[in-house]
Formats: C-alpha cells, structure tokens, sequence
C-alpha cells in the first residue's frame, strides 16, 4: 500500500485513470475502497489526514461500538430521518456480514449490554487497522496526505477530482469513471471530518438538508456551576417541547457546569436541538427517585427526619442527593444549607418531594460541533437513489457514510450506517465503472 510515512508526492500522471475514487478513508471509505476493488475495480482511496479512520479510533471511548445485533427493524427505529432509505443497504451487508469480515482479519467481538458489539481486544484501534489492511488486500490503493479539494463533473457525469497532497506543488486532477463522497460529517472537526463532502454535494448540485450537532450535550438553567463533571445513575429524564411531554429516557446523566450530557442526554439530544433551532420552548424534567413512588418517598423522608431532626437541611438533602445537586435544591426551595432540618415546614417537604421526582431545567442551548458525536442532517436523500447510493444529479457519482443525510441514536448504529452505506456505494461505483470480473461469491 502506498502512503505510510514520509511518502512521496502521488505518484501518478496526469493522464492516470481509476475506475473508483473514494474520497475519505472513515469506515465508510474504507468499506468502499475495499469492496470496489474485491470486485475488480482499480481503486484509489485518498485521505487527507496523516493516517484513515481517525474518528473511528475513538469511537465507543476507545473500543469502537461497531454494530448492534438487534434485529433489523429495531435498527432502523433509532435512525433518522429515512430509515427507509437505508433497506438496501443493510440488505446488502449488515451486522453479520460486518463481524465475519471483522473475523476474517484476526479481530473477534463481543456482544455486551444492549446487544452493542464491540472488538474483543476492547481496541478501536484494532478494528480501524483491520479494516485497512481488509481494504489493502482487496487491492485499493491507499493515499493519505491527499485533500479533495474539488469534485470535477463533465456534461452531468463524474470527471474526477482535484487533489492537494500536503508537501507537494500545485492540486492534481485525477480522472475517474466513479467517485464515492465518504467524507464524514462536521463533528469532531480535529479528527479530519471537516464537512467538505456537503461543499462537494452542493456544488455539484446536490441539496444539503441542515447539518446541526447531535447527539450532543445540552444547556441548562439552571446548570451546575463548580460541578466538574458527575454522573447521576438510574434516573429518568423527560424532555418537554412547548409544555409537551416528547420523550423520556432511563440510565445516566451528567451534571456539567453548563448543563447536562451522558448517554440519556445524548439519546434525547436530537429532538431538543431541532426544538430549539425551531424557537420553540425545550424544557427536560429529572426524576431522581424513579423507582419510588411520592407515598413511598414521603415516607422515606419521614423516617430521614425522624432519624437525623437535629442534623441541617444540608446534611439531611445529603442523604437524599448526591452533593453536586444539594445547592441547586437549597436555592430552589429558599433554604440555608446551615439552617436545623427540623426546621423544614410541610410546605419545604411537599416541595422537596416534588423537586426530587421533577426537577425542571430550562433547556438554554446545545453543544457544539466539537463535542457532538454526529452530525445530523446532510446530502438529501431525495438526490440519492437507495439501491445503489448513486447520485441523482451527476451520473458516476455516489455517497456514502455520515455525509449522507442520516443519523443515529447511540448503540453501533451510526458505524453499521457507514460500514452498510460504503459497501454498498463501493459495489454499486464498481459495477458502473464496467470493471466488474467474475467473482466465486462462496470465496467472497
Ligand atoms: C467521540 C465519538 C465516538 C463515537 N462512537 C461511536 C460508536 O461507538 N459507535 C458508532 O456507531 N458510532 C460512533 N461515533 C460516530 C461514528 O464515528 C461516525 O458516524 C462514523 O465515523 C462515520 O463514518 P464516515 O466514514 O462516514 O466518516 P468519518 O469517520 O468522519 O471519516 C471521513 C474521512 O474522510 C476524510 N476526509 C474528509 N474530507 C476529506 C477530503 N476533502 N479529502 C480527503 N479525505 C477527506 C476525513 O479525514 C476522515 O478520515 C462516534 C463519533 C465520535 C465523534
């Protein structure tokens, strides 16, 4: 493969031709490249980072949540907008056919809680490496250094493109019968994915639908100054558009000194930012005690006051709440930490009972791109055809991965939509370039 370090320029003439270009080497691109080339195709995969799939050597915190086992209409109720869109392509290669390929370059998985998969050495790494060497040993031709910069388009069909390798002179033209756009999304901008495949889209005539972060923390008033970053476990999180109960998730949540994040936050993050983009009032209700009902919690602060009378509202609140959140109580029920428990009137109690099933926070805004772990929004669905990801506007075009206006809950489904998008993208780029050889399906 060509491209490790220290390189040189891109070794090829002007006058050089592939059959594929895949521009991004994400799982998507990668995914791509490699199933172009299993088929036939002559393929250049360009990369415009120091080394591929940089994002993807971070996902699941490190060990990479590469696919969900749920069956796959519960994959497709966590995806949005289309889920639809995407029947062809998972039907094409879904998480079956991504573990046996994972398997077949030396990395096993695991099915862990909630039927994520993760790589059994718990390395993300391991996963990205293998996807390169599967790619490399398809035959795709790997180049990184090498920044798109433009998507060349002759009398409505894919010219090629114009590439920058970093250290060397003037952009290159590449000519090529198809190109795959597998740039990711805006998020997490450090880690390559920089939003240039929606500039690509647009210029070559393709709608954009609007990118906004997802799966992203959000703000709050009130936040949780001074909190460095706490994690309530086991509660209930409600989310509330215009006074409308939207959605509720169970699990963790972090206190930020913003606002909040963890994964309940992150799953319901989606619907509070198209809310806000929509001006609309977003509001999220934390029950902190779900699993006692009022009689029982009341009851449960009977006995907590009976017990500790001489103890302060402090103290006794401690026994009820984690210390991040004593002082957002104290301020909202007017009481002074230092103040003797025992001086907790009836109406303090109802309304300390209330607050612990239902703490309200305004929702005052989100995070940016540099924390959202997708980008929502993206190359409309309406331009793409399903069965082959091909562009409806450039003939020989096609796109695949995050770039594509599709995003998912946590859980492996964003990877298996990049891994699915870019295999079938790749196989569809090869069998227009007409290089398609025989293949003994049963040796694939
Ligand atoms: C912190 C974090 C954790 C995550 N964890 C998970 C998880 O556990 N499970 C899960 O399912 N999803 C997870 N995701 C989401 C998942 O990583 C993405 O959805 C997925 O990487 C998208 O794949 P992609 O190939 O479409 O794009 P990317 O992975 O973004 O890859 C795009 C590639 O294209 C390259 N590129 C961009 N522009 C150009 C250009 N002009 N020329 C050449 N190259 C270019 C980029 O450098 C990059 O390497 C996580 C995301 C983040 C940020």
């Amino acid at each position: 493969m060509s491209g490790s370090a220290g390189a040189p320029p891109l070794a090829l003439k002007p006058e050089a031709a592939y059959d594929v270009v895949v521009i991004g080497a994400g799982p998507a691109g990668l995914l791509a490249a490699g199933r172009a080339a299993q088929l036939g195709a002559r393929v250049l995969l360009l990369e415009k980072m120091e080394k591929p799939a940089r994002k993807l050597r971070i996902t699941g915190k490190g060990r990479a949540n590469v696919t969900n086992m749920r069956p796959l209409g519960e994959h497709l109720r966590e995806i949005h907008p289309e889920p639809r869109f995407l029947r062809q392509a998972f039907g094409a290669f879904f998480n079956q056919e991504l573990l046996a390929l994972l398997a077949g370059q030396g990395v096993p998985t695991r099915v862990e809680r909630g039927d994520r998969v993760f790589p059994a050495s718990d390395s993300a790494w391991d996963v990205a490496d293998a996807l390169i060497a599967w790619a490399a040993g398809q035959g795709a031709e790997l180049v990184h250094h090498a920044r798109v910069e433009q998507v060349a388009v002759e009398d409505g069909a894919l010219a090629g493109v114009v590439v920058a390798r970093k250290g060397t002179g003037a952009p290159q033209f590449i000519r090529a019968r198809c190109a795959v756009v597998a740039t990711g999304g805006q998020s997490y901008p450090a880690t390559g994915s920089t939003g240039d495949g929606y500039r690509f889209a647009e210029a070559t005539g393709h709608r954009v639908e609007t990118l906004r972060p997802s799966l992203v923390g959000i703000e709050t008033a009130p936040a949780f100054e001074g909190v460095q970053r706490f994690t309530l476990k086991n509660v209930l999180l409600t989310l509330w558009v215009d006074g409308r109960k939207v959605d509720s998730e169970f699990g963790e949540v972090e206190l930020r000194a913003k606002g909040l994040g963890g994964a309940s936050v992150l799953r319901l993050s989606r619907k509070a930012v198209d809310a806000l983009g929509a001006g609309r009032k977003v509001e999220v209700t934390l029950d902190l005690k779900p699993a006692l009902d009022p009689p029982k919690l009341e009851a449960r602060l009977q006995r907590d006051l009976a017990a500790h009378g001489g103890a302060t509202c402090g103290a006794l609140l401690r026994l009820l709440l984690p210390a991040p959140l004593t002082g957002v109580f104290c301020a909202a029920l007017g009481l002074d930490p230092a103040w003797p428990a025992a001086r907790l009137q009836a109406a303090h109690r109802r309304r300390l009972l209330g607050l612990l099933k239902e703490l309200r926070l305004r929702v005052t805004g989100h995070g940016g791109w540099e924390e959202a772990i997708v980008t929502a929004g993206g190359v409309s669905l309406k331009d793409l055809d399903p069965r082959t990801l091909a562009s409806r506007k450039v003939a020989n075009l096609f796109f695949a991965g995050e770039v594509l206006d599709l995003d998912a809950n946590t859980g492996g489904y964003n990877l298996q939509i990049a891994f699915s998008t870019g295999w079938l993208a790749g196989e569809a780029a090869a069998r227009i370039a007409g290089s398609l050889k025989y293949v003994d399906p049963a040796a694939e």
